[in-house]
């Protein structure tokens, strides 16, 4: 029988790993960190750790059967003190109230990096589109749009796609909430197909982000792109454009993946072939057989590792194992701060998630610019544009790192959360 000593230190190891696991958590805990370095006052902590709205609503939807289900869903807006809150909504299962307020949280600190005059937001509902028809994800996402429609608009709150959303949701709620208002509103959401008003370069946009952030920590490593071997978890909008960008550049794709596991080739993957054969949620396993299963593909001997599928990957339990140089964080959260802490003791470079995957809203940002001002640009501009927001806010939180003698993901929240907590302050809220 343990003593009670022993027994207090389990349950408090248990409550830290449970702590470190929530997203919630450890993004209120770098956010205190990130104001605390920079010199503000526990008032502005106060404000800026919890989301300024958040509202939860009940969609009915008349099923194919007859029958009527009634989803949740959520919208959360973190802060609105540099401008319109902007993010995207996503539709899994998995979606908790707690989840949705990090990810607005994240989508602040991502504006405030890439200098775009958006605060953070974001939408979730639970449901599994997997298991829904085509007409019944219309109902939903139709549903969603009436009930958020009061806190949305695109002078207040502009939502995007997300995990399991797509430019054929995108354009429902678009029409959805322009019968509501009786005008065409092209601005009120981004992500649109391109007829309806969406951005050239849009759909590749966050694999272009994660591309650029790849070169430049290749760079700073002092190694080629040319050959580097690459590891990718998750096949989705990141994860297989991403695959296809690191192929073109003439790195080495070693290993990809999708929910159910992964295939892996030493000698370098047909990307091309595996592209044609993704289906819309990311997955191609009903073509190939899984030679390994996600975590063991996380340890794979490689140069750069990209995490592009769910959070917390890499955790206290596996950082030690990771054998990469460089970790760029594609998907939202896949490192917990124990495990960061890890890599960067290990001289692993981590580029953090709201650096990383920031270059979905930043074309988000110029699809709406577009829409504002009625005239589109060509895909070279979006690219060209995208490419120098994404090189300059990696060398800024980049030196910022260095100046300060903290990690990567450390800079990055400083750097986005002092946009918000300047303009908050300049506003005289704090
Ligand atoms: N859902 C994406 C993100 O998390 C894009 C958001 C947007 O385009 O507004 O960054």
């Amino acid at each position: 029988m343990p003593n009670n000593t022993v027994v207090n230190a389990i349950e408090k190891d248990q409550q830290k790993e449970q702590e470190s696991l929530n997203l919630f958590y450890s993004t209120q805990t770098v956010i205190q960190k990130a104001l605390n370095k920079l010199g503000y006052t526990q008032e502005m902590y106060e404000l800026l750790k919890d989301p300024i709205r958040m509202l939860t609503v009940r969609i009915p939807v008349r099923m194919d059967d007859g029958t009527v289900q009634i989803f949740t869903g959520y919208r959360s807006q973190h802060n609105d003190a540099v401008g319109p809150t902007k993010g995207g909504v996503r539709f899994h299962p998995e979606v908790d109230e707690e989840e949705v307020k990090a990810l607005s949280i994240w989508m602040s600190l991502k504006c405030g990096i890439t200098d775009l005059p958006y605060g953070g937001g974001k939408g979730g509902i639970i449901c599994d589109p997997r298991k829904m028809s085509f007409r019944e994800l219309e109902r939903l996402s139709r549903g969603y749009v009436r009930a958020i429609s009061q806190i949305v608009g695109p002078t207040k709150d502009i939502p995007a796609p997300d995990v399991y959303t797509n430019s054929q949701i995108m354009a429902w709620m678009m029409d959805e909430y322009s019968r509501l208002r009786e005008f065409d509103s092209p601005g009120f959401i981004t992500g649109k197909p391109i007829v309806l008003g969406g951005s050239k370069g849009r759909e590749t946009a966050t694999a272009r982000g994660v591309t650029i952030c790849v070169e430049e920590a290749v760079k700073k490593k002092g190694f080629e792109l040319q050959g580097a071997r690459v590891v990718i978890q998750g096949f989705g909008n990141a994860g297989s454009y991403l695959a296809k960008f690191m192929h073109d550049a003439g790195a080495k794709v070693i290993a990809v993946s999708d929910v159910y596991g992964g295939v892996h080739d030493p000698n370098g993957l047909d990307i091309d072939y595996l592209l044609d054969r993704r289906d819309s949620f990311g997955t191609f396993s009903k073509i190939f057989e899984h030679t390994i299963s996600n975590s063991e593909l996380l340890e794979l001997d490689c140069d750069i590792l990209v995490p592009a599928a769910i959070s917390n990957q890499i955790t206290a339990l596996n950082a030690a194992n990771i054998k990469a140089k460089i970790v760029v964080e594609a998907a939202n959260g896949p490192t917990t701060l124990e495990a960061t802490t890890i890599l960067t003791e290990r001289g692993v470079l981590l580029v953090p998630d709201i650096l990383a995957s920031a270059g979905g809203v930043t074309v988000s940002y110029f699809e709406w610019v577009q829409n504002n001002q009625g005239y589109y640009w060509s895909e070279e501009e979006v690219d060209d544009k995208l490419s120098r927001v994404m090189i300059h806010s990696f060398e800024n939180i980049y030196q910022t790192a260095a100046l300060h003698r903290v990690d990567m993901r450390l800079a990055a929240y400083m750097v986005g959360i002092k946009k918000v907590a300047e303009a908050a302050r300049f506003r005289g809220w704090v």
